[in-house]
Order: structure tokens, then sequence, then C-alpha cells
């Protein structure tokens, strides 16, 4: 038996399609199939080389997939306790930790010392599957997985092992959001994810800031925003909504370093910017030490996420069907059809490649 992968050799090479052997699972190990993969803009931003990722690898990290196999030792519950069994749908962390050292004990479980990230990992022999471009994925040891709730569409549940998690870390790392005004800078699928979520959490006002028009239209009438605008009338929108005192809560998910500036004096006083898009290197920015402090401003970076995080991204999917995610992931497509998909991008008016490998 043999599994097939699109491994990635550097940029501006074609995927090759690759058969590699189908592993049994061993130990805690357990063999899922790829439903499907969407990619994510960080590896869009490695395909591109905008980012440096080994090679060569197996991209792809937000992943659905259906357990196949267990390994001998691979427990039969999920990380929420419920139980797990051939066939069922899952997702799980993006990355495997080991939940002894340095920081996974202080609650950073995402930058383990010793963890495996998926579709993030050099080739190793035995372990090829380790990203969503492939028909299986091997989940390691220390994978927190989820069952995925039966009402949740497959292209809903996809995107959420990446972008709803993380926007569920974002939003934690930004405290409060009822009756809050928060701005929210790209219109992606984080910023239309967090714009959803902060409206469904009661915010008094979702602000979402993007140079794409169409995205704000669709950010208005779908996700939740209240008020929308392009970066030329950020300064102008947040001053007429908040009375002149700038918002409770600013999310930057864009990663344009001039998106972080234009965020700063537009937080009120004691306000948060929780920085989440900036995966990339960029021009450094300049801050102006005072304001942070006479501001009373707290700023905090977040990356990927803990596997909390992903529990309460599937609760939020799974208990707000009126938002369309679905719709932002385009038609399901073939792993043959990769090559030509990542030279065009997502089609207009979706957010993601969607990958079925298995058709
Ligand atoms: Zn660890
Ligand atoms: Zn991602």
């Amino acid at each position: 038996m043999t599994a097939r992968a699109a491994v990635f050799r550097g940029v501006g090479l074609p995927f090759d399609l690759v058969e590699f052997p189908l592993p049994r699972p061993r130990g805690m190990q357990i063999l899922v199939e790829v439903i499907a993969c969407t990619l994510c803009g960080s590896d869009l931003h490695s395909i591109h080389g905008r980012r440096a990722v080994p090679t060569p690898s197996v991209l792809g990290h937000e992943i659905l997939g259906r357990v196949v196999a267990f390994g001998p030792e691979a427990a039969r519950v999920d990380q929420a306790g419920q139980p797990l069994a051939l066939g069922d749908r899952v997702t799980w962390s993006l990355v495997a930790s080991c939940g002894e050292c340095f920081y996974c004990c202080r609650d950073l479980p995402q930058k383990c010392e010793r963890g495996f990230k998926y579709g993030h990992e050099a080739l190793q022999p035995g372990r090829e599957l380790s990203g969503g471009l492939a028909d299986h994925c091997l989940l390691v040891a220390g994978t927190a997985i989820f069952r995925v709730p039966d009402e949740v569409p497959d292209e809903v549940a996809c995107p959420a092992s990446c972008a709803t998690a993380t926007v569920a870390a974002a939003i934690e790392a930004g405290d409060k959001v009822a009756d809050r005004a928060v701005l929210v800078l790209g219109a992606g699928m984080l910023g239309m994810t967090a714009a959803a979520w902060c409206r469904a959490l009661w915010a008094k006002d979702v602000i979402v800031c993007d140079h794409d028009a169409e995205r704000l239209a669709t950010a208005a009438a779908e996700f939740g925003a209240t008020a929308t605008c392009a970066p030329s009338g950020l300064a102008d929108v947040v001053r007429e909504r908040t009375g002149g005192r700038g918002v409770d809560l600013a999310l930057e998910l864009s990663g344009a370093p001039e998106s972080v500036t234009a965020a700063l004096p537009l937080l009120r006083t004691g306000g948060t910017l929780v920085l989440v898009g900036s995966v990339f290197p960029s021009a450094p920015i300049a801050v102006v030490p005072e304001r942070l402090v006479r501001g009373c401003v707290t700023m905090r970076g977040v990356h990927n996420y803990a596997p909390w995080h992903l529990a309460l991204g599937l609760e939020f999917l799974a208990g707000h069907p009126e938002f369309p995610f679905g719709r932002l992931v385009a038609p399901w497509r073939p792993l043959a059809d990769l090559n030509a998909l990542v030279a065009s991008g997502p089609p207009v008016g979706s957010l993601r490649i969607g990958i079925r490998p298995v058709v």
C-alpha cells in the first residue's frame, strides 16, 4: 500500500506527486486519510519565497481527516474526552507537543522545544506524511486531536486548525470583547473569522479595514462587520465610531507593517493591539515609547495557538452556522491541480484554495 503526497522542493519549483509507503501507525500514532486541506496565507508565503520553510517537505496545515488506523497505544478518546473511532472525522493541533519542556510548562505548547509542526517539517524516512497536501497524514504522539462535530461541513471545518484556532488565541490575548469597539485589520480568512466571532461575543462595534472592497462588502453583509473602510479612511472611521477615543481592541491580521503603525494611535487609552499577521520578515516599524506609556497600551504578539483554542474554534463554528464560512473556500480540486492553483491563487471571491486529495 502506498500514499501519495505533493512534495514541495523549493521556491519556483513545481510540486512533485510522490508515492510513499503507507505507514502502519506505531505506539501512540494515528493514521488519517486526508479528507481536505485548505492552503493558508502562510503556505502561500512559503511557496512564493516570502518566508523560509525546510525542503523537501509536505506543506498544508489546515487539514481535515478521517481516522483509518490506530497505533497499539493510541488513545481511543479525543482531546476533549470524546470517544474516537475508526472513520471519525477529525482535526488536530498544528503542533504536536511534548507536554514537559520549558515552553510546554509555560502554556506555550505551540513553541514546544521538541514540537512537530504539521506542514512545516523536512521529509524524514517513515515520517513523510506530515502535511495536508497528501492523501494520508500520520499523527504523532503529542498531537491534540479533536472529533469534528457532525453538523460542521468539511469546507467550514478545514481551516479550523490554523485560521479559526489562531483567531481564538488572538481574541483571548485581547481580553474583553463584549460591548467593546474592535478594529480588525485585514479581511482575509482570519479577519472574517475575527469579525464574526467578535460580533458573536457581543462586541458593540466591529470595524474591518482592508484594501479589497469586495472583501469589505462580504465582511459587512455576512461576517458581522458594523463598519468597514479602506486604510486611507481608517482614522476617520475610528474617530467617528468611538467618539474620538479610539478602539478598545485592535487585531492586526494582515501582517503589513504600515497597518501596525496605523493601528497604534487608534487605540483608546488602556487599549490593546494584538499582532498576528506578521509571520514573515518585514521592515521595522517606528514606535514612540511615550505613546505606549502614557496611553497605557498593551501590544502583544500571538503565534499559532494551544489545543484549547482549537476546541474553542470548533465550538464557535458548530454554534454559528449563520456565518457562511464554507463560501470562503474555493470549490475542492484534486492534488493533481495543485501547481496550477498556486500559480493562480484562490479564485475571485474565495479566500482559500481547497484540495480534496481523494476524490
Ligand atoms: Zn514541549
Ligand atoms: Zn496557517
